[in-house]
């Protein structure tokens, strides 16, 4: 069997080309209401519903008036107010003329700028002065008509997902509902001898299968479907079974299984089902056994699958890196790729020169800087340690690094 084991940037690589290969996918859409839409991949791009701001809003209490008049010695006259919720129906503001105005209120026709009310003396004899010094550009504290978005235009393309920001936009644009793509149904596969599922008293040689739920909860909250399917013991005959079962899943996933051992067979069930592998190992670590490839359909097309090293770090990992920018793109995001964050080293930390290290790591923040530091931990089957973690730190293929390094971390 041909092993192809390849640097961590070239398997991202590899990743990418064939997540932007299923970009835009032939996704089935439906509608969703706007409270539901959070975490949703948009099909259909949010357009602005009007001008945005529907009128040149005031930014600021204060005095609607014409910027040119600003000066010391001349007052203002002030002939009405208005305010958020109602539009000025007196005449335009003229010469030395003045609109009381509220934040979030249309600035009245003639005006073309806010003077804040600190700023602003209002007199014994009712007339309105600039305090000393003070100057007013056109513009100032108001934002034009359409200045954010014009009628029309689009305001959130598909393919991106709907966050808050998005969420808030659309309520803006009066979408009631949101057309979205239906979540790509991602089967996940368990493999091992020693693994008993939660119902089950496991023997003290027996492990839980932890995996499973790691790999749905981070499929759903990248936007798929997981369907968690029962543990396969490592035999050929349970592993074709399950193959058989998430053959009409939109991508698949195996845990353990993969590494060089002589009951590592899922590699060896997968190429028996016609199998194309892009990879079958990383120079990573953890998550160095980590496979990905592709098999045919019974009716056409492909089902890319990724067999994730069983330790339960490396497959969070691996999740991370490689299974989550496939997912985006088969879920129909546009933007798929990992985001790293930069921090610096508080210790000093061995690296290895061979892997690219991605390690259980705390990042701490306060205002003036982001350090990160390495969880102390007993391997890549360290739940515990990978709990205290908040992401995993980026250790390039080196020997060693000091406190006070900038590196890279992939957060959680
Ligand atoms: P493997 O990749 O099959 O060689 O497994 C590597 C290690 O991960 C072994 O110690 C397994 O017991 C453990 N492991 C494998 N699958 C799971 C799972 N689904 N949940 C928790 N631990 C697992
Ligand atoms: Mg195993």
């Amino acid at each position: 069997m041909s092993e192809r084991v390849v640097e961590f940037e070239e398997a991202l690589a590899e990743v990418l080309r064939h997540a932007a290969g299923v970009t835009p996918p032939p996704r089935e859409q439906k509608a969703v209401a706007l409270q539901d839409a959070e975490g949703r991949v948009l099909a259909v791009p949010v357009r602005a519903e009007r001008d945005q701001p529907p009128f040149a809003r005031s930014t600021r209490d204060g005095y609607a008036i014409r910027s040119a008049d600003v000066s010391e010695e001349q007052p203002l006259r002030i002939i009405g107010s208005v305010r958020a919720g109602e539009m000025w129906r007196g005449p335009a503001v003229g010469d030395c003329e003045a609109v009381e105005i509220m934040t979030g209120a249309p600035v009245p026709e003639g005006a073309d700028a806010v003077l804040m009310v600190e700023h602003a003396e209002l007199g014994a004899d009712g007339l309105l002065r600039v305090r000393g010094g003070r100057t007013l550009q056109s513009g100032e504290n108001v934002v034009p008509r359409g200045a954010e978005a014009c009628a029309g235009a689009e305001v959130i393309p598909s393919g991106q997902r709907a966050g808050v920001a998005e969420i808030a936009l659309a309520a803006n644009c009066g979408c009631a509902r949101l057309q979205v793509f239906v979540r790509p149904a991602v089967a996940i596969v368990a493999t091992g001898d020693e693994l008993v599922e939660l119902d089950t008293h496991p023997e003290p040689w027996q492990i839980r299968n932890s995996n499973s739920y790691a790999l749905a909860a981070m499929v759903r909250a990248e936007g798929g479907e997981a369907q968690r399917l029962k543990i396969a013991q490592d035999s050929m005959e349970a592993l074709r079974e399950r193959l058989a079962e998430a053959s009409s899943a939109d991508l698949l996933l195996l845990s353990g299984g993969v590494s060089m051992g002589k009951y590592d067979l899922v590699e060896v069930a997968l190429r028996e089902a016609g199998a194309e592998f892009f990879f079958t190992g990383a120079w990573i670590q953890p998550g160095k056994p980590v496979v990905f490839g592709r098999t045919p359909r019974g009716s056409g097309g492909w089902l890319y699958f990724f067999g994730l090293p069983g330790n339960p770090v490396s497959t969070e990992v691996c999740f991370r890196l490689f299974v989550a920018p496939m997912l985006r793109a088969i879920a129909g995001q546009t933007e798929v790729a990992p985001r790293f964050v930069e921090a610096r080293l508080s210790e000093d930390v061995k690296g290895n020169a061979r892997v690219t290290r991605f390690l259980p790591a705390i990042v701490e923040s306060d205002w003036m800087k982001v350090t990160v530091r390495v969880v102390p931990w007993q391997g890549s089957g360290d739940l515990a340690a990978n709990a205290r973690a908040n992401g995993f730190v980026v250790l390039p293929s080196r020997e060693g690094f000091v406190a006070g390094e900038r590196v890279r971390v992939l957060l959680r």
